[in-house]
């Protein structure tokens, strides 16, 4: 396996910056997730270092050894598509050889390979069979295994589990990281499912617009957004924002609230400049003191309960752990954790 290094990439449409100078690197052995939202440029990313797409500037090196201009089937990657892409006219077992064919590899060494990567995916009784005798979980696992068999140097998935039900992509996510804890190959991974992100990448990085908005582990984006952008893009719901302007002793909304400020923060020279103000919502607490609010709606999911509410004329959402009876135009209090507060300011987004 190889690390991937991104150096001042750039991809350019005509006029169309689809990629404006990014550099990062994957480690190798790591699983590193590309998201962000519609048209952000992840998936044109993927296919610049699979080979599938010119760069226009910068370098990508896989390994030591830059790769601008060497041809995707010399660069010893793999890619699973949300597609599968699978041949219809072969089975399960010929699909899953047929790049090692083609290599000219002895047919004992494809068969054994191909044995192989069957047992890992639990596909062993299905080798006879023909894609359109699969599910779609199934066929899936067939991409997977065409990618293992060729032993590559770096996995690239491009949204791989977009076609799937929400049950079954649940469980190809958990069969996806348990297969890279066993394989340890370098995987770069675009999806614009940020719980996907989350459980399984161990570094995220985070796009718009063709740019890097923060690169991180998932907790740390979590935990630590640098912007806006990644605050309201990572966690469902969203973290909850509240416009405010900074006063000598605090943060008021437009509605007279005084918003507690971060544990830390209490910086009077800040006067009246403009902020978001935001926590997430299982640390909005109902509490007996706290800012007052007014309840719209309960969503009960089971786990936890969803209060929907205003803060003055702002909407909110807290998750309780408890279950809550709450009706709607009831009058609460809820409490912020003082850590978990943000502040942004209103005009750069960035974290103050
Ligand atoms: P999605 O989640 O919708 O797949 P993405 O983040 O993967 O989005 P890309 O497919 O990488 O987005 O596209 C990035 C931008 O580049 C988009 O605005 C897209 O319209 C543009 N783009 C992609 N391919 C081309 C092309 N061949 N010609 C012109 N523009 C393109």
């Amino acid at each position: 396996m190889s690390s991937v290094l991104i150096e001042n990439v750039i991809k350019n449409y005509g006029a169309f910056e689809a990629i404006r100078d990014v550099s990062f690197e994957i480690e190798s052995g790591s699983f590193v997730i590309l998201i962000g939202p519609s048209g952000c440029g992840k998936s044109t990313l993927l296919r610049m270092i699979a080979g599938l797409e010119e760069i226009s500037g910068g370098t990508i090196s896989i390994g030591d050894k830059v790769v601008n201009d060497v041809a995707s089937k010399d660069r010893d990657i793999a890619m699973v598509f949300q597609n599968y892409a699978l041949y219809p006219h072969m089975t399960v077992e010929e699909n899953m050889g047929f790049s090692l064919s083609l290599r000219r590899i002895d047919k004992a060494t494809i068969e054994d390979r191909v044995q192989h990567a069957a047992e890992i995916l639990g596909l062993d009784a299905l080798l006879e069979r023909y894609p359109k005798q699969l599910s779609g979980g199934q066929r899936q696992r067939v991409a997977m295994g065409r990618a293992i068999v060729r032993d590559p140097q770096v996995f690239l998935f491009d949204e791989p589990l977009s076609n799937l039900d929400a049950k079954l992509r649940v469980q190809m996510r958990t069969e996806i990281k348990g297969l890279h804890q066993r394989l340890k190959t370098t995987t770069v991974y675009v999806t614009h499912d940020q719980i996907e992100a989350m459980t399984m990448a161990d570094k995220i990085v985070v796009m718009r617009q063709g740019v890097i908005e923060q690169i991180g582990a998932p907790l740390d984006l979590y935990d630590r957004p640098a912007n806006l952008f990644v605050a309201q893009f990572i966690g469902s719901p969203a973290m909850n924002i509240i416009d405010a302007t900074l006063d000598a002793d605090g943060a008021y909304t437009a509605d007279g609230i005084k918003l507690p400020m971060p544990n830390g923060h209490n910086d009077a020279r800040s006067n009246g400049r403009l902020v978001k103000w935001g926590v997430r919502p299982e640390h909005l607490e109902i509490a007996d003191h706290g800012l007052p609010a007014t309840v719209d709606l309960i969503e009960p999911t089971g786990a936890e309960t969803l209060v929907l509410a205003r803060i003055g004329t702002t909407k909110v959402v807290a998750a309780s752990r408890e279950r809550q009876t709450l009706e709607p135009g009831a009058a609460i209090h809820l409490a912020p954790l003082g850590d978990r507060i943000h502040l942004f300011d209103a005009e750069s987004g960035l974290v103050i």
